[in-house]
């Protein structure tokens, strides 16, 4: 039989429902069960591919392909356990099915509404991974704060499905806010009884709370929120602001989340989860004694843009005993003047990944500043390509080498459009996506990083590629082409053997580092930083 959990957000966004999602998966999973962790997004896009990464954040890629919500990205990182597409749905993947549907005319005669067919089409998304897989537990966070107009139809569903279930397979973790009043000294509950009310008002009783808050609550505050809301003390739970969203598991288990959602659901908890290995990192996390500055180059100011980027490199820090300080520069600040400034202290230099012209003269400065003062530089999608152009207009000599998504007319285009993507028009999903294989050049830096392995997989998202005319000159002038897929011969790595550490890989490592599993290209390329540091 599989349980399903959701988890719903009330008072006001960014709470933290992904990490609070993804640490009950992370302890169910501890505990033995099969899990899966999914989102559901009111939003009407098809996926979050389409959108600027200052309206949700990064866009996370699954192996097959599927561009995603971050909050997989989070899923992903705290239980190893791979998601696909079906771990992620929109309200317009719903839609689009419904309609799809009705165009085929399989509704032939009947009115199509919001009730039942979106319901249902959500309810159907919710179990179709327990019709694929063997799965005790999936976990379904449900994105936006209920009282938006466009979560409606997913709490219906919720609220159906739980009726349909009953209360020993499906449950309800509610998230809200607490928030201390300064002036009055003061923690407020009535947000979290305003929204629990409203949550009753569309047929859903949470069976667990958590209260997000900045300072300890009382059990006084526990009590009351329990007594107000309908819910035991012991399934009110807090979520205190911690120095790390990966103790936020701990923190869970301490106050009994994991096991006060099997007692609900009718199961004997048993023995605490296995978090040995989880534990172990947190300790070398606290005890690393070193810190390492990196600098990120890009363009999009915001913590939340290149989340896997920063947990990566505090993955392979930890691994290290250091703790990773990643600092944005915004490229679009960076010109020639400036670059020794801007980068000067930093022990390595990552290039960020992105799209379109602004900004990018900035990454082509860093690029050539790492380059020339042998600091370790690791340029990732876009930032390889910038390497890429960078070494053409300053080694090759090639003025005016650009990629051609910024300049199409450029005599010298070493980044071009993938033959594929010629006759691509369509901007949603269409870009090469998702897991492709990459063949290794024995004796290279990466293939080394890597554990000397011949052949990897990695995730792509991406249009744009080296163009394999100018091989011959890169590898003569010293850049080498180091990874290649072994069908198309599309150039996946480069690197410059004569550096420290100067590696661009046009996939994206940082979706498949975890926690207990940090990539080989991050651990290797903060290796090189600490080395560069200490020399
Ligand atoms: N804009 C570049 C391309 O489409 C790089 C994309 C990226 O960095 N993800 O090829």
């Amino acid at each position: 039989m599989t349980r399903y959990i959701f988890i719903t957000g009330g008072v006001v966004s960014s709470l933290g429902k992904g990490i609070i999602s993804a640490s009950l998966g992370k302890l169910l999973q501890s505990r033995g069960y099969r899990i899966t962790i999914q989102k559901f997004d009111p939003y009407i896009n098809i996926d979050p591919g389409t959108l600027n990464p200052y309206e949700h954040g990064e866009c996370y890629v699954t192996a097959d392909g599927q561009e995603t919500d971050l909050d997989l990205g989070h899923y992903e990182r705290f239980t190893g356990i791979r998601t696909t597409r079906d771990n992620s749905v929109t309200t317009g993947r719903i839609y689009s099915s419904v309609i799809e549907r009705e165009r085929r005319g399989d509704y032939l005669g009947k009115t199509v509404q919001v009730v039942p067919h979106i319901t249902d089409e959500i309810k159907r998304r919710i179990q179709l991974k327990a019709t694929k897989e063997d799965l005790d537990f999936v976990i379904t966070e449900i994105g936006g704060t209920i009282g938006d107009i466009e979560s409606q139809p997913f709490l219906e569903a919720i609220r159906q499905l739980r009726w349909e279930l009953g209360s020993s397979q499906a449950l309800n973790i509610h998230l809200t806010y607490v928030p201390f009043i300064a002036a009055a000294g003061e923690l407020k509950t009535k947000p979290t009884q305003t929204s629990v009310k409203q949550l009753q008002g569309l047929g859903i009783q949470p069976d667990v709370l958590v209260l997000r808050t900045e300072h300890v609550l009382g059990d006084d505050v526990r009590r009351k929120v329990a007594h107000f809301c309908n819910v035991d003390v012991e399934a009110v739970i807090q979520s205190q602001d911690l120095p790390s969203i990966y103790e936020v598991p701990v923190n869970m288990e301490r106050q009994g989340l994991d096991a006060i959602c099997l007692k609900k659901m009718g199961i004997e908890p048993g023995a605490e989860p296995d978090l040995g290995e989880w534990l172990g990192f947190l300790e070398k996390r606290k005890n690393a004694s070193s810190v390492l500055t990196i600098g990120l180059v890009g363009k999009y100011g915001l913590q939340d843009a290149y989340k896997s980027i920063t947990e990566s490199l505090a993955h392979a820090g930890t691994f290290h005993d250091c703790k990773v300080k990643a600092v944005f520069i915004n490229s679009e600040e960076i010109d020639r003047n400036n670059v020794h400034d801007r980068l000067e202290g930093m022990d390595g230099i990552v290039i960020c990944p992105g799209f379109g012209q602004r900004g990018i003269e900035g990454k082509i400065i860093s690029a050539e500043y790492a380059r020339t003062n042998d600091i370790p530089a690791f340029g990732i999608c876009l930032g390889m390509q910038m390497m890429v152009i960078e070494f053409a207009r300053n080694v090759l000599g090639y003025h005016d080498a650009d990629s051609v998504e910024m300049n199409p007319g450029t005599t010298h285009n070493v980044i071009d459009l993938m033959e594929g993507q010629k006759t691509v028009t369509m901007k949603g999903g269409t870009m090469r996506l998702g897991e492709y294989a990459c063949s290794l050049v024995p004796g290279s830096r990466v293939w080394e990083a890597y554990g000397r392995v011949d052949s990897i997989m990695e995730r792509h998202r991406h249009r744009y590629e080296f163009n394999n005319l100018f091989s011959r000159e890169f590898e003569g002038k010293g850049m080498s082409l180091v990874g290649k897929n072994p069908e198309s011969d599309l150039v996946e790595i480069v690197e410059i053997p004569s550096l420290r550490w100067y590696v661009g890989t046009q996939f994206h490592p940082e979706y498949s580092s975890t926690v207990l599993k940090p990539h080989p290209l991050f651990m290797d390329f903060i290796k090189a930083c600490i080395e560069y540091g200490n020399s």
